[in-house]
């Protein structure tokens, strides 16, 4: 910890940059002063409040520069493979290969957010039938249309199956517009009948045996056209040495979340904390560089813990996080009105938790596959939310709900009497949508009223 942990602007940011420069800060190669990436039109970091540490300064630099990234990888030769909706899984094969670099062209999600509109993309996605009735990933269509964002991958694998009918509709859309999509299958994820043998997975909840080896078979396909891509072969000896490299990616952010959501004062704020999980899902191009970017994390924020240091007020309510926020700005207005966020459920937790080391590799991708939130119920992952909210002490219950997306309709009310039903905390439901400025008095008066009732129940 090189200085007073708090929460500073874009522009504060300019100045602060200049001080650790001359305390020697020093920089990988993608580093620089965080408002340079304004001028690639994303207006809505002038608008975000951001951790002023050379951690957090790190680990935006990394986020915002993957497009760079991934342009670099194709002129230096490598294989790009766009991996979508399975969110966490496929990239684990992929990194197992030499000369590769995956990446989900579904995170065009938050374009429209970053770039408030300006790139122009969901009028690309409305010019294809692709309307706002589906959810914010339609901006991946303008994306691939306009080449202006990501290289156009070498290959796409997307899962279809038990998928949600955005992304099917909106992937079947890309395919037929000319960008040929591998599909595999994941089932809808159904509890072990008496005579089934049952495998447990990770996070909890089980599936038929049936399942993990239909899944498997999946993934041997996968591994056939990845190895066609890329001339390599993916023995099980590269296949482990992969789950290995992504699990150490998996403790190191399983530490930082652990520290954050359980620590007395609030160490770094909610938008970093989000941008810091989004890494497990494909390592922002870079796996490497994931481990260094969160390992510096970890060390900023257990040195605030020890020094008794916060970015928050030490009576922030706690708040749990589910599904993830269209507009990040959203976040700080969670801060501003007095809460903390103390655990998450952003679609992906099945990409935080451990790959088991303990069975065959390909077995243990079928089991994370299956151990999707997505995948299965509402119940079961409202099941795993309320475990998740025991763990980190988690006081009250954000819903933020996705414009247009299919599953959000009636989720919330499930997860909502599911969570009723086993615990005592309040929950609200949220509507956010990619830059949510003309709501924010509506938006900061419902914060405000589950703050509030949160903290009458604290001295009840
Ligand atoms: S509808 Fe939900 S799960 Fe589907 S792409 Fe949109 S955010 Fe992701």
């Amino acid at each position: 910890m090189n200085n007073d942990p708090r929460q500073i602007t874009l522009t504060e940011w300019d100045e602060h940059y200049e001080h650790l420069q001359k305390k020697g800060l020093r920089e990988p190669d993608y580093g620089g002063v965080l408002s340079r990436h304004v001028g690639d039109g994303n207006k809505r970091l002038l608008k975000l409040r951001y951790d002023n540490s050379a951690a957090a300064l790190r680990l935006w630099n990394f986020l915002l520069t993957e497009e760079k990234r991934l342009h670099q990888a194709r002129a230096e030769g490598k294989k790009i493979v766009g991996v979508m909706k399975d969110l966490g899984t496929v990239p684990v094969m992929a990194y197992s290969l030499d000369n590769v670099a995956a990446f989900y062209p579904d995170g065009a999600w938050w374009i429209p957010c970053v770039m408030e509109f300006g790139a122009g993309l969901l009028e690309v996605a409305d010019s294809l039938g692709i309307d706002e009735s589906f959810c914010p990933v339609r901006a991946m269509l303008g994306a691939f249309i306009t080449e202006s964002h990501f290289p156009i991958p070498d290959k796409l694998i997307c899962s279809v199956g038990a998928t949600c009918d955005d992304f099917s509709a909106i992937a079947q859309r890309l395919d037929a517009l000319g960008y040929p999509i591998m599909w595999w299958e994941i089932p809808h994820r159904r509890k072990p009948e008496s005579d089934e043998t049952a495998v447990k997975l990770p996070g909890g909840g089980a599936a038929p045996k049936s399942q993990i080896e239909f899944v498997m078979s999946e993934f041997k396909r996968i591994k056939v056209v990845l190895e066609e891509l890329t001339g390599q072969y993916l023995n099980a000896e590269k296949l482990s040495a992969g789950i290995k490299k992504a699990n150490q990616v998996r403790r190191c952010l399983a530490e930082l979340r652990n520290i954050v959501f359980t620590a007395k004062l609030c160490p770094i704020g909610a938008i970093e904390m989000l941008v810091a999980e989004m890494l497990a899902i494909h390592f922002c191009s870079d796996q490497n560089e994931t481990i260094i970017v969160l390992t510096e994390l970890v060390n900023e924020v257990k040195s605030r813990v020890q020094f008794g240091k916060g970015v928050l007020n030490a009576d922030a309510v706690k708040v749990f996080w589910i599904n993830p926020v269209a507009d990040l700005q959203v976040m700080n207005l969670l801060e501003d009105c007095g809460g903390r966020i103390c655990g998450t459920e952003y679609l992906f937790s099945h990409a935080l938790d451990l790959i088991p080391e303990n069975v065959p590799a390909i077995e243990a991708l079928a089991m994370m596959a299956l151990a999707d939130p997505m995948v299965g119920s509402s119940v079961d992952r409202a099941e795993r939310i309320c475990a998740d909210i025991r763990r980190f002490g988690s006081e009250a219950v954000l819903i933020s709900r996705i414009p247009g997306a299919s599953h959000c309709a009636l989720e919330g009310k499930v997860i909502t009497e599911a969570i009723h039903a086993m615990l005592e905390v309040s929950v609200l439901e949220i509507e956010v949508p990619p830059v949510s400025d003309s709501i924010h008095p509506t938006l900061c008066t419902r914060l405000e009223a589950l703050i509030e009732t949160t903290k009458r129940r604290r001295t009840k």
